[in-house]
């Protein structure tokens, strides 16, 4: 019997997600992940590394508790909100029995973890706005258990409309959890639906430390929610999710100073974010730029410039996202430096413009 043969049956069929470090390329600008561009400063402490270091560490815990305006018992830490995502589907669905529900165009992994585990995977595309169809939703709930909602959204940038989540809750109350991804949150810290947690039971916030706290490498997030959701979950994450050198990184970056150090970046990226929209705009290739809450813009291209390859052979690697429902020719450029953002925009003008082209084919 081959290896095959002995695998899971959804395992074997599905697509791995293409995370930008699998996609690869050879690049000098990396615009491909929403990360911060520059390294933070941190003065790593030898823990004692013989020792299983805790669970859910206190210090951790408790910081990001008091960040988020929460009680400790409100948060757990894991690795990467990818390991809430995932966390979330091992604890609410039965496998062949439950759904999920998202709204393309949206993050890939609430697909592939629900994939993995053979949970169904419900879609109602957002509208034109990229805002929820509430009416499609609500007609699809049967047998869902987890509503993953991106806000801001990935990869358009906007945030999802408040009323309509306030709606979803009432919808959902008794029936399926809510779960409001806020990957991107710093970005537009008054779009957090943290302040609800009081009112709904049923919702569950998402985070990270990998964009504006700078430390993608960590592999550090949270879910965010009533205490009962917690303690589910708590069940069936690893004995030991977070190592001691990155629970002792994840306290200080969740320190005073380290606060103070993500409000000024932030600061930084949502100003390079606004120059580079007004320059994208500019740019002959750019059909449209869109609005974005977040460390990233999604923009519209001329397809005859062939934009994504001709910037990535220059070293400029961008993410492509013809491949999502509704955004052909589109892709999203994350905000790194302004030296970066002005490499693109040269890059850009330096591309024959449509005009230009047929000019030359006719001479
Ligand atoms: N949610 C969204 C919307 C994201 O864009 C990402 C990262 N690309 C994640 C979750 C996962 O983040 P983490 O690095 O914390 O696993």
């Amino acid at each position: 019997m081959s290896i095959s043969q002995l695998a899971r049956a959804n395992v074997l069929a599905l697509e791995p997600y293409q995370s930008a470090r699998r996609l690869g390329g050879k690049g000098d600008v990396w615009l491909n992940a929403n990360e911060y561009p520059l390294p933070p400063t941190i003065e790593a402490r030898p823990g004692n590394l013989n020792r299983y270091p805790a669970c859910q560490p206190e210090g951790v815990i408790n910081n990001y508790a008091a960040y988020a305006g929460l009680r400790p018992e409100q948060v757990l830490a894991c690795r990467g909100a990818d390991e809430a995502i995932e966390l979330l589907i091992r604890a609410f669905c039965e496998p062949g029995q439950d759904a999920i529900l998202f709204c393309p165009p949206t993050y890939g992994m609430y697909s592939v973890s629900a994939e993995t585990f053979g949970v169904a995977r419900f879609t109602v595309p957002a509208r034109d706005d990229w805002q929820l169809d509430m009416t499609a939703i609500e007609a699809r709930l049967d047998g869902v258990k987890l509503v993953y909602i991106c806000s801001p959204n990935n990869p358009t940038g906007n945030v999802i409309r408040p009323q309509d989540i306030k709606r979803l809750l009432e919808l959902t109350r008794g029936r399926a959890l809510v779960v409001a991804d806020e990957a991107y949150i710093e970005f537009c810290p008054q779009a957090t639906l943290a302040g609800w947690l009081a009112d709904y039971p049923h919702l569950v916030i998402l985070r990270t430390l990998s964009k504006a706290f700078a430390l993608a490498g960590l592999r550090c997030g949270f879910a965010l929610a009533d205490e009962q959701v917690i303690q589910l979950l708590l069940k069936v994450i690893a004995p030991y999710p977070l190592s001691q050198p990155v629970a002792d990184i994840a306290e200080q970056a969740l320190g005073a100073e380290g606060l103070a150090l993500m409000r000024a970046r932030v600061a930084e990226i949502n100003a390079t974010r606004q120059w580079l929209a007004a320059a994208l705009a500019a740019c002959d290739c750019v059909r449209e730029v869109y609005p974005s809450a977040a460390n990233y813009l999604l923009a519209r291209f001329d397809p005859a410039s062939n934009a994504f390859r001709a910037l990535w052979d220059q070293g400029i690697i961008l993410r492509d996202q013809s491949a999502q429902p509704g955004l052909r020719d589109c892709l999203r450029i994350t905000i790194g430096t302004r030296d970066e953002a002005e490499r693109v925009v040269n890059a850009l003008r330096a591309l024959a413009s449509p005009a230009d082209s047929a000019r030359k084919e006719a001479m």
